[in-house]
């Protein structure tokens, strides 16, 4: 089969590879969507945000759905023929955070697409428990694009509660903050959409932001509150990763509003006292969703006809990786998925 190796310093190598045989609780899949994500430019650049294994020989790809083609001695809910996607987490089900189904929050997980081969190549295997099943009327793209970034706002989104009493701010619309828009005016808030780019504060709008903030041209925090009679927003998603980004999302939160940190970042700098402290700010970290949420966050997307196709810009072959990466890299697209 023919398969993605990212060996780093942004190359881009596609190899011929016999196809994976599933193990006993392991499910064949013929992938039929991969989507590209911020966090798989850490291994294009060689420095993988997630896992810790050397990634040069393992295929990338943690967005992925398609349809079984063979299964394991043991499985016993997964059948030839089921069209499904990946959660990407991989861990005991019986341990103390995989029994509550967060896998990723034991030590010793792997991740697939970091640790183990991904959804990059023509073909992956998953255990029968992280495969996710897909219903009919959710096609491939939709449901790669679910696992992440839809699943990750979803359940960042349900932790704080988001509603129709909530103006939302939105900072950084790259494709999470496409997709956390999406979710948040699907949970009936009034969203408030802030980047750089005029090309993605438009998608915003078309997604449904109520208000656009370029941040380049305006003060960001000034807007938000001019924007909220002085209050600020009562809920902002910070997905920019950004320092100035994690500012403006802590400096325009209303006093008792809350923050979701969900754009990747190693260092920053803040101000606890006046951004979080004499606020009584909530600050929670968001990061792709609990097993258990699958069913809800389908459940949703079809009940409210959410267009989640939209946050896909570009779709390419797997045979023009190279260009795939590089455009995503230099933000050429929104959410890039490959198609089989
Ligand atoms: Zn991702």
């Amino acid at each position: 089969m023919r398969a993605v190796l990212l060996p780093g310093d942004k190359r881009v190598v596609l190899v011929d590879r016999p196809i994976p045989q599933p193990g006993p609780h392991e499910v064949l899949v013929q992938t039929k969507a991969s989507a590209i994500c911020r966090s798989d430019m850490s291994i294009y650049y060689g420095t993988p945000i997630v896992g810790g294994a050397p990634t040069v020989d393992i295929v990338p790809g943690h967005e992925a759905a398609g349809v079984v083609t063979a299964v394991g001695s043991a499985v016993q809910h997964v059948s030839v023929g089921d069209r499904v996607a990946g959660y990407l987490a991989v861990g005991s089900q019986y341990s103390e955070f995989g029994a509550q189904g967060y896998p990723m929050l034991d030590p010793d997980w792997k991740c697939f697409g970091f640790d183990l081969d991904g959804g990059d190549a023509e073909y992956f295997v998953l255990p029968e428990a992280n495969v996710l099943s897909l219903p009919d009327d959710i096609s491939f793209a939709a449901g790669a694009v679910l696992t992440d970034m839809v699943g990750t706002q979803y359940s960042t989104q349900k932790r704080l509660g988001v509603s129709a009493r909530h103006t939302v701010a939105v900072v950084g619309l790259g494709p999470m903050g496409a997709a956390a828009v999406l979710i948040a005016r699907a949970n009936g808030a009034r969203v408030i959409a802030v980047d750089v780019l005029d090309s993605r504060l438009e998608q915003a709008t078309e997604l449904g932001a109520d208000d656009i903030v370029n941040s380049a041209n305006i003060d960001a925090v000034e807007e938000i509150r001019r924007l909220t009679g002085g209050r600020g927003a009562d809920v902002v998603i910070e997905c920019s990763g950004n320092p100035i980004g994690q500012n403006t999302a802590l400096d325009a939160a209303a006093k008792l509003g809350a923050v979701a940190f969900v754009g990747e970042s190693r260092a920053t700098e803040i101000r606890p006292s006046d951004q979080i402290i004499r606020k009584l700010l909530t600050v929670i970290g968001g990061w792709y969703f609990p097993r258990g949420d699958w069913d809800e966050i389908i459940r949703f997307v079809q009940d409210r006809k959410i267009p989640v196709e939209k946050l896909i810009s570009h779709e390419f072959s797997i045979e023009d990786a190279e260009e795939a990466f590089a455009k995503f890299d230099r933000r050429e697209t929104e959410k890039a998925i490959f198609v089989w």
